[in-house]
């Protein structure tokens, strides 16, 4: 049987998806690309990592630029720590480094948003530095491989994972062995229905030998997400101008705009109030359960932000409203 890293490495470069940020091993490309993908599928990064290298294409540029403009870039993408880390990370290595992206695993890490994966990634695409990557994707085609049977988040699991893996990279081309496990997680052994009969490395698969792939990995059972209601209110003054709140008490998207909730409203300086629908936003930790009204007032009131249309288009909103206010545009 052939050498796993080498079955799998030789099916990554026949095959792998031809991606804009493939095309190069540039440290700053790549950082934003691993940072943009994290929890994101990649058709839904792409548009996103093509407008931000065209707009800020060095991390000076990204340096320079604006909060605002940055949250407004990530508008739509989630998670939105993310941006601002990028742009944390960009005004640190020009103050520190000149501007240059660090050379090693160690320092990668220092950059604010970069954890162990995203070291590893990024040290091992770019400087073909043998450090393993290890994500969740990972760990689903390593726990299926090794058919690892604790719990995959448990030490002892990881422990494997950690080991397979260093095993693995030590004896590979680092860049082209990351990228090929994650392509093997993204396009072959998914989440759900693992594609086994067209795996590249099936014959050294554990899991696949008593057909138990979606067995694995073994997981805790998800606790269940709490609820959190909302009335919002999208309140337009005698000029036309709408009212939205820069607050974040939830510590939900902070440095984006949102319509305000009733506890910021004096609700008896509004008039013409009517109801408009309920709407569900999942997030990863919490729903919120938003009934959206509309409504009117003479008097714009602080401390909201009173803005025209074309102002309301420019700010960062958050995603659930620039969604709401798309669809009832549409409706
Ligand atoms: S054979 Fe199936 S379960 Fe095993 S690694 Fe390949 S896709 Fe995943």
């Amino acid at each position: 049987m052939e050498n796993f890293v080498t079955q799998l490495q030789r099916w990554y470069l026949e095959n792998c998806r031809e991606l804009p940020f493939r095309k190069t091993r540039e440290g700053y490309s790549v950082w934003v690309s691993e940072i943009m993908a994290q929890q994101t599928r990649i058709e839904t990064m792409l548009p996103y990592y093509e407008r931000w290298m065209d707009r800020w294409p060095t991390i000076q540029s990204l340096a320079d630029a604006q909060e605002g403009d940055v949250l407004k870039m990530w508008e739509g993408l989630g998670y939105y720590n993310r941006a601002r880390n990028l742009h944390n990370g960009a005004k640190m290595l020009v103050q520190e480094e000149n501007g240059e992206f660090p050379t090693s695993y160690a320092q990668i890490l220092k950059i604010p948003g970069i954890g162990p994966y995203t070291a590893a990634a990024i040290a091992s695409i770019v400087y073909d530095e043998k450090v393993a990557a290890i994500d969740g994707n990972v760990s689903r085609v390593v726990s299926r491989l090794m058919k690892i049977e604790s719990e995959i988040s448990s030490a002892s699991a990881q422990a494997i994972v950690d080991d397979k893996m260093k095993d693995w990279i030590d004896g590979s081309i680092p860049h082209v062995f990351t990228q090929a496990m994650m392509e093997l997680g993204a396009l072959v052994c998914t989440p759900k229905s693992p594609d086994c009969d067209h795996c590249p490395v099936r014959e050294h698969c554990l899991a696949d030998r008593d057909k138990t792939a979606e067995r694995y990995p073994i997981k805790k059972a998800k606790a269940k997400v709490p609820t959190e209601k909302y009335d919002c209110f999208i309140i337009m003054d005698n000029d036309g101008k709408i009212a939205v709140s820069g607050e974040s008490d939830d510590g939900l998207m902070a440095g984006y705009y949102r319509f305000p909730v009733a506890s910021q409203i004096d609700l008896a300086s509004l008039k013409d109030i009517e109801r408009i629908e309920s709407q569900k936003h999942v997030f990863s930790h919490k729903v919120w359960e938003t009934t959206y009204y509309r409504a009117k007032t003479d008097v714009p009131f602080a401390p909201l932000l009173w803005v025209s249309e074309e102002e309301l288009e420019a700010l960062p909103l958050i995603t659930a409203h620039r969604k709401f206010l798309k669809k009832t545009r549409q409706g």
